[in-house]
């Protein structure tokens, strides 16, 4: 009778329900010849029992050292295991080996304090061998005469875990590869970068990867592709690295990658070149092979850096600067090139308020008749008057200027200004009596050919400056022609319909077909200056020359040679009857009283 009260006060003890131990204590005192007592005893046992068994927790006892004397019937269903398989057994053989620490220490303080109570979270070994979540509360009941153990009460939370972990990883990845995303790569350098400042030693490396034509790709080819090519070129750059290495993807065609623990930079280059070589390989994507290069930056821990961020953003420059130098390449970022970055920056900001501040100028180089030395054009040539930096050449400032979408603006301005002046400059001079040829030659970006307002605006300038249109003469290059011809001829012949002269500038240098040329309007040729200057005119460029010259008169078209700067050079062009020449051996390109001088005082130039 008395193990039987025992063995219910355990359970109710179990229940860990103050109210219930003292009332079964209380029961226990009048027990003897106390039939009513019993069988109050027996119903509250049949109660308790019920509600341990039929718990959706686990309860369980365990002895100091952890050795499982009791669990409820609720294991099974929970984890696997029927309550007889786990007794005598230690609770820790089923902890998850990164949970044993946390929970040993919970464990030793519960033991070491009488009625204390500790809540702990562990992963504990479901019979099918995956993990489950239990949330437990533990209590020391050791010294609870009916009881004498730990009493652990767990509750499966398994569900709430895999969502809070579904969360986080979708918080740290990126949807479409699951590479981790910028918040898992940024911390991940961050770590690198604290570990590297307690080990001098330590080196890393960041490599920021840009795919070469991924927008053409995608365009041309739609999204889905795109993706597709994505997914393919993650799992190739995860085949490249080391189980150690975090590749990541940070949005578009931008990937990111972090080397830990290098030797030197040699390891770096041999990793970049590795995964040139691979994203190389064409890409079977549908019907289609897809092949992709990858500019690539580097930047490396011992550069410097204030935040570990900097070294993402040096990555960046330098993979501009890969972009920059012909693609499909890597380069590694130096001091240098943050310096050039930033003046870069302040040249674009200031390049934007130029027009406004009125900082551009316009100069202007003769162009002369080479039979008789007399003036025959002038070639209008922008300038940027820069406050701190002085005079800035186009050659540094109109590659940016159509990076950002502003040489049409430009061009704007002088076709403009340029009309403009020459008009003065006929009035002034009578020169339509005396040169009644001078042109003013401007200078058009490839831009215009992409819109359809440069006849109307050609129109619109030469009614506003009251220029006659044969006194203009636009210069485009030849790639303008071979991108688009028909689109191109199209406007070419609108111009040419509203009496402007057009010219090939820099003839020699692009790739234009020969045959190509008698498709469109162009009356003039300009012959790049590289096939002129220098300290002698080379045989091969003189038959260059003289092929061009005789194919322009063929065409009907004029020629002039630029870049002529001695009187030799100038001998042989006039012995190829070439009928026009430019170059420094006349006139630098000078500003526009320079010019009203040399054009008063009639200056001529043999
Ligand atoms: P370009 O149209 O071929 O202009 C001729 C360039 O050669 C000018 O350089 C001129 O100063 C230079 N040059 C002329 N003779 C000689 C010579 O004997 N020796 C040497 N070494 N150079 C000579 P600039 O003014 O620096 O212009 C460079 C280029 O910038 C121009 O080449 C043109 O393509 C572009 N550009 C200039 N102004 C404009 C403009 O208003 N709009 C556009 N879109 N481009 C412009
Ligand atoms: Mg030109
Ligand atoms: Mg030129």
């Amino acid at each position: 009778m008395y193990h039987r009260y025992h063995y219910v006060a355990s359970k109710l003890a179990v229940k860990n329900e103050a109210e219930n131990l003292i009332s079964i204590r209380s029961l226990n005192r009048y027990i003897p010849g106390c039939e009513r007592t019993e069988a109050v005893l027996r119903a509250s046992e049949a109660k308790f029992r019920a509600l341990i068994q039929n718990s959706s927790d686990i309860i369980g006892i365990l002895e100091a050292d952890g050795t499982i004397r009791y669990e409820s019937p609720s294991v099974e269903r929970i984890l696997g295991y029927k309550p007889e398989e786990l007794l005598g057994k230690n609770a820790f053989e089923f902890i998850h080996p990164e949970d044993i620490a946390k929970i040993s220490e919970s464990f030793k303080y519960l033991v070491q304090n009488l009625g204390a109570t500790v809540r702990v979270e562990s992963r504990f070994r479901h019979k099918n061998g995956s993990w489950c979540f239990l949330e437990s509360t533990g209590s020391n009941l050791l010294a609870e005469p009916f009881i004498r153990g730990i009493v652990i009460n767990s509750r499966d939370i398994s569900d709430r875990k895999f969502a809070e972990e579904k969360l986080i990883y979708d918080a740290l990845h990126d949807v479409l590869t699951g590479l981790p995303n910028r918040a898992l790569f940024t911390d991940r350098l961050r770590r690198a970068s604290e570990y590297a400042k307690r080990h001098s030693n330590y080196l890393f490396a960041v490599l920021f990867l840009d795919l070469d034509r991924f927008k053409f790709i995608n365009d041309s080819l739609g999204h889905t592709y795109g993706d597709q090519l994505l997914l393919a070129i993650a799992q190739r750059l995860k085949e490249c690295l080391r189980p150690t290495d975090l590749a990541a993807r940070l949005g578009g065609d931008e990937f990111t990658v972090l080397l830990e623990g290098i030797k030197d930079v040699s390891d770096t280059v041999r990793v970049a070149e590795r995964i040139q070589q691979e994203l190389a390989f064409p890409i079977a994507i549908g019907e289609q092979e897809i092949i992709t290069t990858v500019s690539i930056g580097i930047a490396l821990s011992t550069t410097g850096y204030k935040q570990p961020e900097d070294l993402l953003r040096n990555a960046d420059i330098a993979m501009y600067r890969a972009k920059a130098r012909g693609k499909a390449r890597y380069e590694i970022f130096d001091t240098n090139m943050h310096a050039q970055i930033v003046e870069r920056l302040q040249l674009e900001r200031d390049l934007r308020r130029a027009i406004e501040r009125r900082e551009l100028r316009v100069y202007y180089q003769p162009i002369v008749y080479l039979n008789t030395g007399n003036l025959a054009a002038l070639e209008a040539l922008v300038r940027w008057q820069h406050p701190q930096e002085g005079l800035i050449f186009p050659e540094k400032f109109m590659p940016i200027a159509q990076e950002i979408g502003l040489s049409m603006s430009i061009d704007e301005w002088v076709l403009q200004e340029a009309c403009r002046q020459l008009q003065m400059w006929q009035k002034k001079c009578k020169l339509k009596a005396k040169t009644p040829t001078l042109t003013i030659n401007v200078n058009l970006c490839g831009c215009w050919f992409k819109q359809q307002k440069l006849q109307r605006y050609i129109h619109q300038i030469l009614q506003e400056t009251e220029l006659q249109p044969h006194s203009l003469k636009l210069e485009i290059t030849e790639d303008i022609i071979m991108e688009n011809d028909s689109e191109v001829s199209f406007m070419l012949n609108q111009l040419r319909d509203l009496g402007i002269k057009l010219a090939i500038d820099d003839f020699g240098t692009g790739y234009s077909s020969l045959a190509r040329l008698h498709r469109f309007p162009i009356t003039e040729l300009k012959i790049d200056r590289s096939f002129v200057s220098g300290s002698d005119v080379e045989k091969g460029n003189l038959d260059i020359i003289e092929t061009i010259a005789i194919l322009a008169k063929k065409l009907g078209m004029e020629v002039t040679a630029e870049g002529i700067e001695t009187a030799q050079q100038l001998q042989k062009l006039r012995e190829l009857k070439c009928e026009y020449g430019q170059g420094y051996f006349f006139s630098k390109p000078l500003e526009s009283k320079a010019i009203e001088a040399l054009i008063m005082a009639d200056s001529v130039w043999l």
